[in-house]
């Protein structure tokens, strides 16, 4: 490895936070190099849905999504014990798309924007004039943490401390993912709420599917015997359409956490992306957010301003945990979700209004009668 220049931005992680960040800091004329203890396309465990918002913060950066590579879907349906609410988003286009289709597109982008990646290259420790890798030093004035949900570098910067009521075990939830062979009958995301957790569906292809329960149950499976459909039972329907399904991943697990920290920077250490923050998965919001922080922190970081960096974070991260939260909520509460279902059933359009929010569609202004509408909705009914 020739890892002797000294670089202006080291970030030690390359999924999509990593890369995103690379782009957008080389969008300013800085020098980046990434490194990642894996090995190209990676294939992390992810719903695979990206929300209209999202798709336009990925294009702010300069990347389309390739439709040969995604499936397109035009809305979100929840579906919870016989009652269904269905809404299309306001503005533009959601994809479904594989991890190691958005890993490739994001890196080829990455590779012509001239960022260096250094692949099978664990990042081992912080160091006063940059990043270890592998345990020798790269010399850089910026080092950015884009390690996921279990950041090291977060831990080695010292950033490990939550702000109050965000604990990280309070909102941790466990996932688990897997690929059925099936063409997508409808062209919406379906998201099912059972009574112990919630399964949602993401059309990826035109025969594929990525399914992902989620729970605070680390135990729950979507199959656990060959006989047993563990969490798949709890929804008759969606599991008719499974049941022949050929499968076209194993099940793959992973944890999610709603919380925010107190500080993402310390001297020349700055965390972006899951090291960050997290949103449950459940929102769909991960991949956006983490595309409009990079964005923020590439301009950041070629102006040396990592305290705006951070202010502007924490106002990033406020609507996608306030979906999570109220997410959480009627996950944890039956009563209280049968009566929003009955509401957004027979009234379509306050359904349509909070998936406005949720997608971050209008003005502030916009958003906060939206919310009060679909609030007054809930109380009235
Ligand atoms: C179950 C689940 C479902 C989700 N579904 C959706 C969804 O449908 N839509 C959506 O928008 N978001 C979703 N998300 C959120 C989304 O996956 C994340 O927000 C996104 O992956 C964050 O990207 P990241 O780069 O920060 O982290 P990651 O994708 O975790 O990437 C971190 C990278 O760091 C590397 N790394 C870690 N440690 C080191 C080290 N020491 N040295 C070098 N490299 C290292 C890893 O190899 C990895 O490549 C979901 C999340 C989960 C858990």
């Amino acid at each position: 490895m020739r890892l002797q220049k000294p670089w202006d931005v080291f970030v030690a992680g390359g999924g999509p936070a990593g890369l995103a960040t690379a782009i957008a800091a080389r969008r300013h004329g800085l020098s980046v190099i990434v490194a990642d203890g894996a090995v190209p396309p990676i294939a992390k465990p992810c719903g695979e849905g990206l929300m209209p918002d999202g798709v336009e913060a990925l294009r702010d950066l300069g990347i389309a999504i390739p439709e040969s590579e995604a499936y397109p879907f035009r809305g979100v349906r929840f579906v919870s014990e016989g009652t269904t609410a269905e809404a299309e988003f306001p503005r533009g286009t959601a994809y479904g798309i594989r991890r190691t289709h958005l890993h490739r597109v994001m890196l080829d982008h990455a590779a012509a924007c001239g960022v260096r990646t250094l692949w099978q290259a664990p990042v081992t420790g912080l160091h006063p004039e940059g990043a270890l890798v592998a345990g020798e030093l790269v010399r850089a004035r910026w080092v950015v943490g884009a390690d996921g949900t279990s950041s090291r570098v977060r831990r080695w910067a010292k950033l490990d401390q939550h702000r109050p009521n965000t604990r990280a075990n309070k909102n941790l939830r466990f996932a688990f993912l897997r690929h059925y062979r099936v063409a997508p009958w409808t062209d919406f995301m379906e998201l099912h709420w059972g009574r112990h957790c919630q399964v949602y569906v993401t059309p990826v292809s035109r025969e594929e599917l990525c399914v992902a329960l989620i729970s605070f149950d680390p135990k729950l499976r979507l199959r656990r015997g060959l006989q047993e459909e563990d969490a798949l039972a709890e929804f008759p329907e969606l599991s008719a359409h499974l049941r022949h399904a050929e499968y076209l991943s194993n099940e793959r697990g992973a944890i999610t956490v709603t919380r925010s920290l107190r500080r993402v920077y310390r001297g020349h250490t700055v965390l972006v992306g899951d090291a960050s923050c997290g949103v449950d998965a459940i929102t769909g919001e991960g991949l956006c957010l983490t595309f409009r922080q990079a964005a923020l922190l590439g301009e950041c970081l070629a102006s040396g301003e990592l305290d705006r960096y951070q202010r502007s974070h924490r106002a990033l991260l406020r609507r996608p945990t306030l979906m999570a939260h109220m997410m959480l909520f009627m996950a944890r509460h039956s009563g209280l979700r049968r009566h929003a279902m009955r509401v957004f059933q027979s009234h379509p359009r306050s359904f349509a209004r909070l998936l406005a929010i949720h997608v971050g569609e209008g003005s502030a202004r916009e958003q906060i009668s939206n919310g009060i509408a679909v609030g007054w909705e809930l109380l009235k009914a």
